[in-house]
């Protein structure tokens, strides 16, 4: 039987994941579908979008620099890409273009995986980027007390509070004021891509970590490497520590469900995901 299309597409791309995740989940369920990747630069979105639709693709995930051309680009949006103004996850059928964002939702199962309710908890998230934006609109919509938003520019930080001024505000990116969050917080996430792999950017101090009560778990929605310097302070001064793999993998699930039509139950393909991506990180 001949299998639809299905990618990932972005600038840089080699070194995506994604095709390990979504590969993997079709071949356990026996879907008929092959998952590639695509270099695409961003001058080039609404092309490949084109293309994608004469070719016959069922659809495909965006990331880095693609995410907010999409969302103009596409007949129609599903809650979460409006919300967020960000589409991670395009789907095709019958030549209508549906722009979707799983992100927020991944974010979500993930810190559910972890035990973690966002209920009327006070969080502080580093960054107010395209990941900040998807996170603190899903933690505020599960009910989220109160979300620090801390971030290098001020002003993207405060645009971002005015989307729900009740729960969030806006703060800087400076040692006092990461204390001073990091103190009344029942979580810490940093959504920036300082510690990346490739990225030549560290945290150039981490004592706002010590402000922090034990009890409060921290999570780095970097998963390159799967332990960052951020992640390895934060374990050694006995926090729970959460990456970003688990959000990237159910980020994935949300979107082939999408993809396919088809519920899947992550329980069932959670291990071998893993295990895959562990192998292909080794490679
Ligand atoms: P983005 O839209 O470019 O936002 C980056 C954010 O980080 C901005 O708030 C930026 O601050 C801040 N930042 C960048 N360099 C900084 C520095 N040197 N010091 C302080 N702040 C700095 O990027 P994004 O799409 O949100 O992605 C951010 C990270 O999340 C990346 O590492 C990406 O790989 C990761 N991510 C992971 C997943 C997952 O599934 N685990 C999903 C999406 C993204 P300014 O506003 O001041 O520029």
């Amino acid at each position: 039987m001949e299998k639809t299309k299905l990618c990932v597409i972005g600038d840089p791309i080699e070194h995506s994941l994604s095709p390990v995740i979504h590969n993997t989940i079709l071949e356990m369920l026996g879907l008929p579908y092959e998952y590639g990747r695509m270099q695409v630069r961003a001058e080039d979105t609404e092309t490949f979008l084109r293309q994608a639709v004469t070719e016959g693709y069922g659809g495909f995930n965006a990331t880095m620099p693609h995410k907010t051309n999409l969302v103009k680009l596409a007949d129609e949006l599903d809650y979460d890409a409006q919300l967020c103004q960000s589409v991670n996850t395009v789907v095709i059928r019958g030549g209508k273009i549906c722009g979707c964002n799983t992100d927020g939702k991944g974010f979500l199962r993930m810190l559910q995986d972890h035990g973690f309710s966002p209920e009327k908890k006070t969080i502080t998230v580093l960054g107010a980027g395209g990941a900040a934006r998807a996170i603190v609109l899903k933690l505020a919509q599960a009910g989220a007390a109160r979300i620090f938003v801390c971030n290098r520019t001020l002003a993207k930080a405060e645009t971002l509070a005015r989307e729900a001024p009740a729960q969030i505000s806006a703060c800087a990116f400076d040692g006092q004021t990461l204390s001073d969050c990091a103190m009344f917080s029942d979580l810490l996430v940093n959504t920036t891509p300082l510690g990346m792999e490739k990225i030549n950017a560290q945290f150039t101090e981490l004592g706002f970590l010590n402000l922090l009560g034990k009890h409060a778990p921290v999570c780095d929605v970097v998963y390159q490497p799967v332990e960052t310097a951020f992640l390895r302070y934060a374990r050694e001064y006995g926090h729970q520590t959460i990456n970003g793999l688990g959000m990237l993998v159910h980020q994935a699930i949300f979107a082939l469900e999408e993809f396919t039509e088809t519920k899947i139950d992550p329980a069932a393909v959670v291990p071998e995901i893993m295990s895959a991506l562990k192998k292909a990180m080794q490679e």
